[in-house]
């Protein structure tokens, strides 16, 4: 158990912490034991018999001068390295002067950013940042897109777990990977063009054209596109009289078809514009022009059946709904009355969000939500591949967004040719499979289609993910299996001392995976290579009601 003593103010960001590392915690409490104390603060851990004391901050403290211990530098948002991975710290940091064991260094300095002490017959590790202050920054500004590939909050937990093996002790949590898999993936569509014919003599159109005939030739003079899709693209420009005049297939309609065909029995979700002409606001007026789509959800009720009948999931691509919950309220209706399914995700168009948002959407009756992500690259913008409850929300879930097919490709955004992008997703499923948690990915309504044609790369990362085990779930299925691993409830038995029973809290008769216990074996040292086996996975049982028994003996 791991007894947590920070600032009061930071009790939230605390709770939000273990909800996704997932391992037994309690605030401090003076009459309780604990192997682990984690302290935020200076006061307080000279009680107690943990076997490890962890004290976090990027302030010097009083304690610091009482053991006489020597501050290197002191700055703020800074690149540390811990045994080789990058981890920045957004917050204020310090190094210490003293040699140590090179394990957290400033990358730059190589100073030391973690020392040991001894402190009343106890080992204290003192580490230069302040642990919530950093999830408090990710879970609310998130990170620049210069970091975006660094999936920083699931390493705040990697190196929590390890300082806590590495000290002799052996951990229990409830990993982010359902049972039978390695992780989550969450396939999702955004619907902006479902129709070409409703694009005459405006930006769409001319941009179309413009990419369909010029920038295919230079795709093609620059390796990234085959002399068959310039040959399709053109056709595709030629044919679009025909196609206005009703007298040839509008080729971004059937969207829903083209996805089927290519994810064959593959769950996937599709956020659906509710209203049509409707530009929307930003938080200083009105939106561009050009954000309104030239179609409401209506439109595609046809689609929007077959995708339903598919196992697939329609949820909201919002245009106020960020800012504003009565129309939030509405957007979400207008879905629920084509779905007849109450409980509608939403990922905002253009990705509009501030830090209010979360509390918007709940307002207007939202039960997830899938922006918080990157327009121009790839990666962790809340550092985490875990779904999470935003600080300001009550219930309301955040699924982030990790990869979208316009960043990859843009020439103004990454511009990477696909097999750039292909060893780019690559090392998105490489961290999903390290860490567990969702890989959230949006391929565009017409990005199959002329002109865009980027379907050799999505099918490239669909084999990716069926070769690495990952669970196709749609976002509100995803969703509800994080909801149910944070129902689960940590109790020490009060029969047998050192045993620990996992429950979940709440009735989940679901047809989700289940939840595993993983218990990780102590390490002897830090050196020590020999633990042949670093965990092991105990399922749940049939009550969803585990024990297992964990103390300091290995
Ligand atoms: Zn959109």
């Amino acid at each position: 158990m791991i007894g947590v003593i920070a600032n009061p103010a930071d009790h939230a960001v605390v709770s939000e912490f273990f909800e996704l590392f997932k391992t037994p915690w309690e605030f401090y409490q003076s009459d309780r034991c604990y192997e682990v104390l984690l302290c935020s603060t200076n006061s307080l851990f000279d009680q107690g018999t943990a076997k490890l004391v962890l004290l976090y901050s990027g302030q010097k403290l009083p304690f610091d001068a009482e053991e006489t211990i020597d501050i290197g530098s002191r700055r703020t948002n800074r690149m540390m390295s811990y045994n080789g991975a990058q981890v920045p710290i957004y917050g204020d940091s310090i190094t210490f002067r003293e040699k140590g064991r090179g394990i957290l260094v400033d990358a730059e300095s190589k100073q030391e950013a973690m020392r040991q002490c001894q402190y009343q017959g106890r080992t204290i590790t003192r580490i230069g940042y302040d642990i919530f202050d950093e999830v408090r920054t990710l879970l609310t500004a998130g990170q620049p897109p210069a970091n975006a590939s660094i999936p920083t909050l699931d390493l705040h937990i990697a190196i929590l777990r390890d300082l806590i093996v590495a000290s002799g002790l052996s951990h229990v949590e409830i990993p982010p990977v359902p049972e039978g898999y390695k992780f989550i993936v969450c396939l999702t569509h955004d619907v902006d063009h479902p129709s070409i014919r409703q694009h005459k003599f405006d930006r769409t159109m001319f941009g179309f054209l413009y990419r369909a005939v010029v920038g295919s030739l230079i795709n093609v003079l620059r390796g990234r596109m085959s002399v068959r899709s310039l040959f399709r693209n053109w056709a595709a420009a030629l044919k679009l009289p025909l196609v206005y005049m009703g007298l040839a297939k509008d080729f971004w309609r059937d969207f829903d078809a083209r996805y089927r065909d290519l994810e064959k029995g593959l769950r996937s979700t599709f956020f659906v514009i509710p209203f049509k002409e409707k530009p929307g606001k930003t938080s200083d007026g009105v939106a561009p022009g050009f954000r309104a789509a030239r179609y409401g959800a209506k439109d595609i009720a046809d689609m929007i059946a077959k995708i339903a009948a598919a196992g697939g999931e329609v949820g909201l691509h919002g245009i106020d709904a960020w800012l504003d919950s009565s129309k939030g309220q509405e957007e979400l209706e207008e879905i629920r009355s084509l779905t007849q399914v109450s409980e509608i995700g939403v990922r905002m168009h253009w990705l509009y969000f501030n830090e209010q948002s979360p509390v918007v959407l709940e307002r207007a009756g939202a039960d997830y939500d899938s922006t918080v992500g990157y327009n121009q690259t790839v990666g962790y913008r809340a550092g985490t591949t875990q779904a999470y409850k935003p600080l300001q929300a009550a219930r309301l879930l955040e699924l982030p967004l990790h990869a979208m097919d316009t960043a990859m490709f843009y020439p103004n955004y990454l511009g990477l040719s696909p097999r750039e992008a292909t060893a780019l997703l690559e090392g998105l499923v490489d961290n999903a499979a390290q860490f567990g948690g969702c890989l959230t990915t949006n391929w565009h309504d017409r990005s199959l289609a002329p002109e865009r044609l980027w379907d050799a790369c999505y099918r490239d990362l669909l084999q990716g993910l069926k070769n690495r085990d990952a669970w196709f779930a749609t976002a509100g299925q995803a969703i509800s299996w994080f909801r149910k691993r944070r129902a689960v409830v940590f109790e020490m038995d009060s029969v047998e001392p050192d045993a620990l029973r996992a429950r979940v809290l709440a009735d989940h008769a679901d047809n989700l995976p289940g939840l595993q216990m993983r218990i990780h074996n102590a390490r002897e040292s830090r050196d020590s290579t020999h633990c042949a086996e670093p965990y092991v996975d105990k399922a749940f049982g049939e009550t969803a009601d585990t024990r297992v028994h964990c103390g300091a003996s290995r």
